[in-house]
């Protein structure tokens, strides 16, 4: 008996051999994520795959055959979300990079926001257990204005999507407003929701009336945020309204966040990818030494180096304006949440700067600088993300029957959110991965 389990932990890289019967966290402090709370002195058992049981560490007992994970002074939180990311195809030898990044990150789920085909088959392979990743909401192809021709062949697309099995459906610049309202009509006929950027033509308060499911990167806010005679056309309003924040009417801000409640669209803000690309300092040679960047091809960093640079070089580019832009997102960010509006924890990984997993760690400590507190951040990471989803009795939070989709931490992240990089192990659907074996498959990425 001793040498087969010894033989299934040889081939544990295999993620389809049979895992131990069950894995206990004893003695764990944990953050459900249901309210604001730490329930302290845990014993937490998992099998297969599901939260069997949690109880005080007293009167808690251990099955004989589990794996023990002492949790003293330790904290066990629901896995991340990783709301807007960017998966590489199937059969793309950048795969693998980007799903190892995302778990030793302790992100369990992830929204790709550009599907294609392949995406289908990985999303079973995941859930199937066949591949070690978080599991993954899909959209279809891009609507944007080149892949959409005429609002007919945009509703016919919709259909096509919606057939295909696809979660939901990714709007991307430049369609019009009749080609977005077909998608809108469809779309909400069918049932699929629709999600992304706000097309210039279309406006973030036609966005809401249309039912989009969430709005990303913040987009089009800056431009709603004009005074009425401000004509925001032309082209010359920069990554998401840069350019034009010395030109918002700041007083409006609170308007549009009880219109974005009202509508029930929740906002996904991307903040490291706006504050990495925009703000002139940490400079591009600055954040390519990031330590995360070892763990990204060397010619990826140079192109994120030179995207950066190339906005910066820009003749409308103002540095005072960009951190005026970034204190403005605060703003909206803040009031949106004090409005009860919904947000979604996002990076944009792997855009630029964004190295999958440890951008959503950042993005954690960018929400709080925004002013939510730790408790609010991790929410739109875990509970948030699961209400969205409408996956609240399947994951998101600690309870018993759902997922099994923990980070470890050796520090309480509602007092620090910086905690949350403090991983002591992450545990995907059942499976256990303590920081040695995290290590290790960081190793296999480096440079
Ligand atoms: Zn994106």
């Amino acid at each position: 008996m001793k040498k087969i389990r010894y033989a299934f932990v040889v081939a544990s890289l295999y993620w389809s051999v049979a895992q131990p019967a069950s894995t206990a966290f004893v003695n764990v402090n944990v953050i459900p994520m249901t309210s604001e709370i730490v329930i302290e002195s845990q014993t937490v058992i998992v099998s297969n795959g599901t939260i069997d049981s949690i109880g005080d560490v007293a009167d808690t007992a251990v099955p004989g055959d589990a794996i023990i994970v002492d949790g003293t002074d330790r904290y066990l939180m629901p896995g991340l979300a990783e709301m807007h990311g960017h998966v590489p195809g199937r059969s793309s030898g950048n795969l693998d990079r980007v799903l190892t990044l995302y778990v030793a990150n302790g992100v369990t789920t992830v929204r790709g926001m550009l599907g294609q085909p392949s995406h289908l088959l990985l999303r079973q392979d995941i859930q199937e257990n066949n591949i070690l990743g978080p599991r993954l909401v899909t959209s279809g192809p891009s609507f944007n204005g080149r892949s959409v021709t005429s609002p007919e062949q945009a509703a016919r697309m919709v259909a096509e999507q919606h057939a295909a099995g696809y979660d939901f459906l990714k709007i991307h610049p430049g369609l019009t407003l009749v080609e977005f309202n077909a998608i809108a009509a469809k779309a909400n006929e069918l049932g699929i929701r629709f999600a992304g950027h706000v097309p210039e033509d279309v406006g973030v308060q036609r966005a809401l009336d249309a039912g989009i499911a969430t709005i990303d990167h913040l987009d089009g806010y800056m431009q709603a945020l004009l005074p009425p005679h401000e004509d925001p056309s032309g082209g010359l309003s920069g990554f998401f309204g840069v350019f034009i924040a010395d030109q918002t009417d700041l007083t409006k801000i609170p308007a549009m966040a009880r219109a974005t409640a009202a509508a029930g669209v929740w906002n996904v803000p991307t903040e490291s990818l706006f504050e990495h690309v925009t703000l002139q300092a940490p400079s591009p040679d600055e954040m390519a030494r990031r330590p995360e960047m070892k763990y990204m091809p060397a010619e990826t960093v140079a192109q994120w180096r030179g995207g950066k640079r190339n906005i910066l070089d820009d003749d409308n580019y103002v540095a005072t304006t960009a951190e005026r832009a970034v204190a403005i997102r605060h703003r909206l960010i803040a009031e949106l949440v004090r409005a009860g509006a919904g947000l979604l924890l996002g990076s944009d990984s792997p855009q630029i700067f964004n190295v999958p997993g440890f951008a959503l760690h950042r993005e954690l400590e960018y929400l709080v600088n925004a002013g939510l507190t730790p408790y609010e951040a991790l929410r739109s990471g875990t509970v948030n993300a699961a209400k969205f989803l409408e996956t609240e009795n399947r994951f998101g939070t600690i309870q018993r029957g759902l997922a099994a989709d923990f980070i470890l931490l050796d520090a309480n992240p509602l007092e620090d959110i910086a905690n949350s990089t403090r991983i002591f192990g992450v545990m995907v659907r059942g499976r256990w991965l303590p920081r040695a074996e995290l290590d290790g498959m960081l190793q296999r990425l480096e440079r």
